[in-house]
């Protein structure tokens, strides 16, 4: 391995890599984010806290630069079902071992959470850089000014970056100012690589994300997808998959009157998933159910919860 480093040659000595972690409480835009970062869709979004649940990397590769970037399940106080306790285990896994801890806020607020999150952070050690998120919804601009003083006294940020996240408005910067504070080193994923994650679970995803916007907001903590079959058959893909849920009655809703709702998830689930393999997609869905799996480590490592 070293002597593979060795061997890159001087034109690249000056390369860096390494890993950023993007935290902060629920729902303040971090795979927004870091899909804008990359220009793709690697993570799901929704309006719902919670959405995502597991680590997923995404990689952005510029020349001489590589940045891995960590999105995590949003670092939350109620530990009380076994699912919340995997996704902020998973959350607090990423940042002790990043570079740079990204701490993205929702401009202009403040709440108990963020400095529970901030305090962890302290702990961790790291060099954090804070993103105040969601610009695009302060007018005038000029509010910002007396926030982003006040955010300067939390702690020693290395920077604090307004953007929006959703419009894509202040990130241009962003890779160059993070490359500071990586180390020398050649990329640790080929450079055409943009995540960690198989095909089988980004289309496991997307049809949670379907699911996720469809349904009222209480459910789809309760829910979960698993793909059963997923193979490549005359230049098309065909893909069976599970919706989970943990009661009778939340699978009558997600089924729908005359299984309207269950249809136009599996529409708008088969279309994202044809646009991002480029190719047809043949997608069945069931919705059967597994009392409490939320709360179950079993059940969680059953489902692919590690
Ligand atoms: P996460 O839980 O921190 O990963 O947050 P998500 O990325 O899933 O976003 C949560 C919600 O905030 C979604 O409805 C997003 O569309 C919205 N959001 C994210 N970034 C922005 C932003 O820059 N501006 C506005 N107005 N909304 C945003
Ligand atoms: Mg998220």
């Amino acid at each position: 391995m070293n002597q593979e480093v060795e061997s890159v040659g001087p034109e690249n000595a000056s390369s860096r890599c390494g890993f950023v972690a993007i935290v902060g409480r629920p729902n303040v835009g971090k795979s927004t984010l870091l899909n804008a970062l990359l220009g793709r869709k690697v993570s799901i979004v929704s309006p719902k806290p919670q959405t995502t649940r597991h680590r997923i990397l995404g990689i952005l590769n510029r020349d001489n630069l590589q940045i891995v970037f960590v999105d995590t399940p949003g670092l939350h106080s109620n530990e009380r079902r076994a699912m919340n306790r995997y996704m902020n285990r998973a959350a607090r896994a990423s940042l002790a071992d990043a570079d740079v801890n990204l701490f993205v806020v929702e401009a202009l607020t403040w709440t108990d959470e963020d400095q529970r999150v901030l305090e962890y952070l302290k702990n961790c050690g790291r060099t954090i850089v804070l993103i105040v998120n969601k610009v695009d919804t302060i007018y005038p601009k000029e509010r910002l000014l007396p926030y982003m003083l006040e955010m300067q006294h939390k702690t020693q940020f290395a920077a604090i970056v307004p953007l929006s996240g959703l419009k894509r408005d202040g990130l241009e910067q962003l890779p160059a100012l993070l490359a500071q504070y990586l180390p020398e080193s050649p990329p640790h994923f080929p450079v055409e690589q943009y995540t960690d994650r198989s095909e089988l679970f980004r289309a496991t995803e997307i049809i949670r994300e379907k699911l996720t916007w469809r349904l009222n907001q209480e459910l789809p903590y309760g829910i979960t997808v698993q793909i059963e079959r997923f193979e490549a058959q005359e230049g098309r893909l065909v893909i069976n998959a599970i919706i989970w849920v943990e009661r009778a009655g939340q699978k009558a809703i997600v089924i729908g009157q005359g299984g309207e709702r269950l249809k136009e998830i599996g529409r708008a689930s088969r279309l994202e998933i044809k646009a991002m393999f480029r190719k047809p997609v043949h997608l069945e869905l069931w919705v059967k159910v597994k009392e409490n799996w939320s709360d179950s480590e079993a059940a969680l490592r059953q489902l692919g919860f590690e």
